[in-house]
């Protein structure tokens, strides 16, 4: 098959030497903007050069985005069809394969995956979609098409919320582009059986990045009263039930999100050891703190504080708060999860929060673990920054 005749973006001088190098995008400022460029319909594939017309390979191109252009393929004859998309959904599928017994897990992490903007999650059958980017938003029927190939889901969720679509200028959605939902949709995760509701109440799924640091927390928990903050659908809650804590409190905001974790916890036969308790989380661990409880394991796993760069010293000083409050209730010789999924605050900087909120607290310990999201969640190698969760477990004396 001969290549299309993609339209040339040329780099400024000197500009390719990162991609030379194996770093997936060009930043506006990068691309000899000129009327042709500007003209080029935002999402499009286009040929990459060098200043001198030397061929670098085949991108996404938004001419009004920061990041102008996310590289497909190093090989400048590549044609972006459905059969490339399906040829990547395919390679991201067998290492999920590889990795996972059973078939729940995030199948498509965006750029590590060689995806750009697409974020695939698989529920057993059902599977849901988030396109990011104007490209992905265009391929949305071929991404489709080599689901049914490869994964043959009886359902498709697309759950097109994600806050990067406003910045593509995307409109947001979530609906069924695929067969039919009957409630709460059923995951399994570490031997323990889930709910999540992507397309009820919250419109959200299962976050599978934290499943090895569930496992990690769940396997500290035997013969301890645990407490799990920002619960959501009661991942790290049930998993320290089934792995033998004496009892587990799953304390969340959000009514629908206790309903799936009470849920889940009927499912797993541990509902005696569970409670579910509605409540905003800072105010609960003062209220703890108060009333002199204090718990073996504490977990803390909220939403991401820091949605952006400006929010950062706020956000910063809610995670020191937040690791101050969970330690003052976390029993001596207890275990203390504290994480973050904000892709603004940097490992160190999380870790001088974490540690800031332990000496507020006037107490002290040790790290155990610090960790990220599972292998479904992998990082390009040239955008470490990607890493956007954060997980540090410490023992607290
Ligand atoms: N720890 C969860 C993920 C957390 S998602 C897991 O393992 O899957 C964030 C959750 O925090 C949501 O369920 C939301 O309802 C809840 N939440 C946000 N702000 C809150 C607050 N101030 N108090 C209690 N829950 C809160």
């Amino acid at each position: 098959m001969t290549a299309p005749r993609y339209p040339t973006i040329r780099l400024h001088p000197g500009r390719h030497k990162r991609l030379l190098h194996g770093h997936p995008w060009v930043y506006s400022n990068e691309v000899q903007m000129d009327a042709a460029a500007k003209a080029v319909p935002p999402g499009s594939p286009v040929r990459l050069t060098d200043a001198g017309g030397t061929a670098l390979g085949v991108a996404t191109f938004s001419p009004h985005t920061l990041i102008a252009a996310r590289l497909l393929s190093t090989d400048s004859d590549t044609v972006i069809d459905g059969a490339f998309l399906a040829g990547r959904l395919r390679r991201a599928a067998d290492l999920r394969a590889h990795l996972y017994d059973r078939p729940y897990y995030r199948v498509v992490h965006a750029e590590a995956d060689g995806l750009p903007g697409l974020i695939v999650d698989r529920y057993g059958s059902v599977v849901t979609v988030q396109a990011n980017s104007v490209f992905m938003d265009a391929r949305l029927p071929d991404i489709l098409a080599a689901l049914d190939e490869t994964l043959a889901p009886t359902a498709v969720i697309l759950r097109n919320d994600g806050s990067q679509r406003a910045l593509e200028g995307l409109a947001e959605e979530t609906r069924l582009a695929k067969g039919a939902i009957d409630g709460p949709i059923r995951l399994e995760e570490n031997g323990g059986v889930f709910f999540a509701d992507p397309l009820g109440g919250q419109k959200t799924g299962w976050f599978y990045d934290q499943r090895d640091n569930r496992a990690f927390i769940a396997s500290l928990a035997a013969g301890r009263r645990a407490i799990d903050f920002f619960s959501y659908n009661g991942g790290f809650a049930i998993q320290c039930a089934l792995a033998g804590a004496e009892s587990v409190v799953a304390v969340d905001r959000s009514q629908p999100a206790l309903e799936n974790a009470a849920r889940a916890a009927e499912a797993n036969g541990v509902a005696a050891r569970f409670e579910a308790r509605r409540a905003d989380a800072f105010t609960e661990m003062e209220r703890l703190a108060a009333a002199g409880e204090s718990f073996g394991v504490v977990v803390a796993d909220p939403p991401a504080f820091v949605k952006s760069k400006k929010d950062l010293a706020v956000g910063c000083r809610a995670y020191r708060k937040m690791t101050k409050l969970a330690a003052r209730i976390t029993a001596p010789g207890g275990i203390l999860l504290a994480a973050s999924c904000s892709h603004n605050v940097d490992p160190p900087t999380f870790a001088e929060q974490v540690a800031r909120g332990l000496t507020d607290a006037g107490r002290t310990g040790r790290v155990l673990r610090v960790a990220g999201a599972g292998p479904d969640h992998p990082l390009h190698p040239h955008l470490p920054e990607s890493a956007y969760l954060k997980a540090m477990v410490i023992q607290v004396d």
